[in-house]
């Protein structure tokens, strides 16, 4: 595969130019795309399909569905990878819209509602213990977030609102457009720079991908934390991308037409999401027992931003507010890092309370009655 960019500032010692692909060596480095766009939203292939294309016919180490504003096929491959003990190791995402353009969630727990405002939903993907990734930063005619918005997000006091990433590799033209301003941004702020496909097509999985250290989804995770991920794409130009559109359309096409037999002719004819039936009845009891659940936690560490530390929560978010007004660049850093750890030790809390409940809750789920 040829690569339009080389690794960005700060990726670990196995560089691009090291391992072209990143299979040589030891320095071998994982690769990951987490922004695959399924038929659940305005994708071509199924979840099925994508998981089987990203386990044959490519080497990413770690994929993501991430449709618009729905999570079912996401949460249906994690299921059929799990089922299938794929190599690829599958991770539930979304591209959720805000009131300030696209956002990316990755690792979630839970759907992200729509229209709500960025400071807000960039909260609820950290309370979820996932990562907040801005997607194709700047893009004109795709919500592309624009620098306000991202500034809002860097300089807020609140410790659950902060970037974890730009997705600077993005092998669209929209993704093309901002790929210079999204770098320059990303150094500014401190932030990795990370690539996705966001494939609408199978055949274009990969195209735009995340390199980090390790093959695993948490390794993944971890490098994105630690700033040694780095990214790469390729450009697919107006000819492949007037191809992806027709493919799209003709997928629109069919959904229109089903629309139609559903509504007009009142037959059987719901939307396909490419998940089965009974596979999106146990997603959603299985998201509702953790809304339920984390309902609970709120109630008894009190809303996000509290936990068990007040002192050492406000002494971290005096020091978050001191640093968005400083202008000393290094202090204010040193400042948010602090902030940040403690809004992962707020998550840990918060996840380790889950995780009991939900371990118990989705072994009842899973096996229901003969
Ligand atoms: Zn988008
Ligand atoms: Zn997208």
């Amino acid at each position: 595969m040829k690569l339009a960019e080389g690794s960005t500032p700060g990726s670990p010692e196995g560089s691009l130019e090291s391992t072209p692909d990143g299979s040589i060596g030891p320095a071998r480095l994982g690769k990951a795309d987490v922004h695959i766009h399924s038929i659940a939203s305005d994708g071509t292939a199924s979840a099925a399909q994508i998981l089987d294309y990203a386990e044959t016919q490519t080497d990413l180490d770690v994929i993501a569905v991430a449709d618009h504003e729905r999570i079912e096929a996401a949460f249906e491959c994690q299921r059929l990878a799990r089922e299938r003990g794929t190599r690829v190791q599958v991770v539930v995402a979304e591209e959720v819209t805000t009131r300030s353009g696209h956002l990316l969630g990755v690792f979630l727990q839970a759907r992200l509602k729509r229209n709500q405002r960025l400071e807000t939903t960039v909260a609820e993907i950290h309370e979820q213990g996932g990562l907040a990734i801005v997607p194709h930063p700047f893009s004109a005619f795709t919500l592309g977030m624009r620098k306000h918005a991202i500034m809002r997000v860097h300089l807020s006091t609140d410790p659950l609102v902060y970037w974890d990433a730009l997705e600077g590799f993005n092998p669209s033209t929209a993704g093309r457009y901002g790929r210079a301003a999204t770098a320059r941004i990303a150094a500014e702020l401190g932030l990795p720079l990370v690539g996705n496909s966001d494939a609408h097509t199978m055949d274009t999985i990969g195209d735009g991908h995340t390199l980090f250290p390790g093959t695993t989804a948490e390794e993944y995770r971890q490098a994105i934390l630690d700033g040694t991920a780095s990214g790469a794409c390729i450009t697919w130009g107006a000819v492949r991308e007037v191809l992806i559109y027709g493919r799209q359309v003709r997928k629109q096409a069919r959904d229109v037409s089903r629309w139609g037999r559903r509504n007009l002719l009142r037959d059987d004819a719901p939307r396909d999401l490419g998940v089965p039936a009974d596979q999106l009845e146990l997603q959603r009891e299985l998201e509702r027992r953790y809304l339920l659940e984390r309902e609970a936690i709120r109630r008894a560490h009190g809303p996000a931003a509290n936990s068990a530390e007040p002192s050492a929560r406000s002494a971290a978010r005096a020091a978050a507010r001191a640093a968005a007004r400083s202008a000393d660049g290094a202090k204010g850093s040193t400042d948010r890092e602090a902030a940040r750890g403690l809004a992962r030790r707020l998550l840990a809390i918060r996840q380790g309370a889950r995780a009991r409940s939900m371990t118990a809750g989705s072994r009842e789920v899973e096996e229901p009655p003969a």
